[in-house]
């Protein structure tokens, strides 16, 4: 199975999909961890892309789709993927069309004061990348993660000024690829109207969307 899964920054997207990782045995790729590993680990895509990340603008879209192309390939032989992060632009999905075969897109609608409130309390472990939040989703202890015990950071671009340009890339460059999509495959709307909503509860009903359109038969 092969899906993609679209929202805003701060829509939940990672924290889902690393969960429907698990829950439907499919591998979660997301685009922004790829580059930020590039980026600690000093490789050339990681020289090419760090000052887009920092002011919180799209990469190209050549140097996206040839860094996408080498994950999916690292990754064949499994059972299908979940994209958090990619496509981002007409060109971007045109190219997956030749990659891959898509079977649905979960499509995450938040409202902006809740992904900023989100976005800058949130806190991600250095070691696994799981995600926590100062608000709502506390570790038990401060400043460390439950899973692994490693040290919780505040990323670089959850910043007010480089989240509100980060919405506003979205809105300009990502919003019209869910009209190219909306006739190419099925869709599971999700809203979410709450801050502190449980990712449990929220991966439930995306679940609960793919029953409905078959692809999750638990
Ligand atoms: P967000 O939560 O803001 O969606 P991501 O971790 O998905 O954050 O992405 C962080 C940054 O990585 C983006 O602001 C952008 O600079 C870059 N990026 C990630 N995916 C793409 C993509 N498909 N195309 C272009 N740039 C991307």
């Amino acid at each position: 199975m092969n899906l993609i899964i679209f929202g805003p920054p701060g829509s939940g997207k990672g924290t889902y999909a690393t969960r429907l990782e698990v829950e439907l045995g499919i591998t979660a790729i997301a685009m922004g961890d790829v580059f930020r590993d590039a980026i600690k680990q000093r490789t050339l895509l990681g020289k090419k892309v760090e000052s887009y990340l920092k002011s919180g603008q799209l990469v190209p879209d050549d140097v996206v789709i040839e860094a996408l192309k080498e994950k999916i390939q690292e990754k064949e032989g499994r059972t299908g993927f979940i994209l958090d992060g990619f496509p981002r632009t007409i060109q971007q999905g045109e190219a997956l069309e030749k990659i891959s075969r898509i079977d649905a897109v979960i499509n995450l609608q938040v409202p902006e004061r809740i992904v900023v409130a989100r976005l800058s309390s949130r806190r991600i472990c250095k070691n696994c990348g799981a995600i926590y939040n100062e608000l709502y989703l506390k570790p038990r202890r401060e400043g460390k993660c439950d899973v692994c015990g490693g040290s919780l950071y505040q990323r670089e671009d959850d910043t007010e000024l480089v989240i509100k340009d980060r919405i506003k890339v979205y809105e300009q460059q990502t919003q019209p690829l869910l009209e190219y999509y909306r006739d190419r495959v099925p869709f599971v709307n999700f809203k979410c109207e709450t801050l502190d909503l449980p990712p449990a509860e929220a991966v439930m009903e995306i679940l609960e969307g793919l029953r409905r359109i078959g692809l999750y038969k638990k």
